[in-house]
């Protein structure tokens, strides 16, 4: 049975359910109305992912804080992982493997807050089914694109507008926001005030990957590779249906960003 079968069935047994939905949303839903259909589509709890990239960062920097010296390379893209794996392995080394991603972060909070609820991440990435089934089938994620969340909602006829009172999301951490857009690690993270800017490089798009490995394995100055497999990061992701430019969903996460702070 695939995710979102899977996702069908417990929400027609009423099971108790975390979505946890990752930060590119705003590209596609409107806050917080995404919420509320969340919860009567069925979900217990809706959390941000955003506080599982929070653990990231504090895991990256504390990395650098106890290894003077030392080199990593991000490891939350579990695209640009398995191409590693595949077809670099000589490099799988250096990746930070040690250090959860956002959506497993998120996954092992909400288990803490709510352990009667099964995880459930919704975000634009198909390769995190991946990494969920086969590094941690332990804490047994669901993963659904938001294309299929669209079709669970049509399923459940669950409109736009649900009537009922707007809901927010049950744990929110807006300092990582931007994490989707390339850089996004690096700039929520404060690496910067931990390392020299020649010591870190910001790539996304898999054209690039082959030069930005073989630049990291040749210059030892490299000491953070912050890199994600898809064009411009995580907003083009093959799970988001939209026709907008990378600067335009860019603008999009910004706007909800920013618009949260002025609350
Ligand atoms: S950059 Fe693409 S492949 Fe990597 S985690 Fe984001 S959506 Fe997935």
């Amino acid at each position: 049975m695939n995710d979102a079968a899977k996702c069908i069935d417990l929400l027609r047994q009423k099971a108790r359910l975390t979505a946890m939905l990752a930060p590119s949303f705003p590209i596609v839903y409107e806050y917080p109305q995404i919420v509320t259909r969340l919860r009567v589509l069925g979900f217990q709890h809706v959390i941000e992912v955003t506080v599982g990239a929070k653990r990231t960062n504090e895991a990256v920097i504390n990395f650098f804080k106890s290894n003077p010296g030392g080199r990593v390379i991000a490891s939350p893209c579990a695209g640009f992982v398995r191409l590693v794996r595949k077809t670099y392995p000589h490099m799988e080394k250096y990746l930070g493997l040690k250090i959860d991603s956002p959506m497993v972060a998120s996954a092992r909070i909400a288990k803490t807050s709510y352990p009667d609820a099964q995880p459930v991440f919704i975000g634009p990435c198909l390769a995190k089914k991946l990494e969920s089934s086969e590094d941690y089938p332990d804490l047994n994620i669901i993963v659904l694109t938001y294309r299929e969340l669209d079709k669970i909602f049509e399923e459940f006829k669950i409109g736009d507008g649900p009537d009922q009172p707007a809901s927010k999301f049950d744990l929110e951490e807006p300092a990582t926001r931007m994490y989707p857009a390339d850089g996004g690690l690096t700039n929520s993270s404060g690496l910067r005030e931990l390392l020299k800017e020649d010591e870190i490089r910001i790539i996304s798009g898999w054209k690039n990957i082959p030069a930005a490995l073989d630049e990291f394995e040749k210059n030892p100055k490299i000491r953070f590779l912050d890199i994600l497999f898809c064009d411009g990061g995580c907003i083009s992701g093959p799970g988001i249906a939209s026709k907008l430019s990378v600067e335009e969903k860019v603008k999009k996460i910004q706007e909800f960003q920013v618009r949260d702070a002025m609350r």
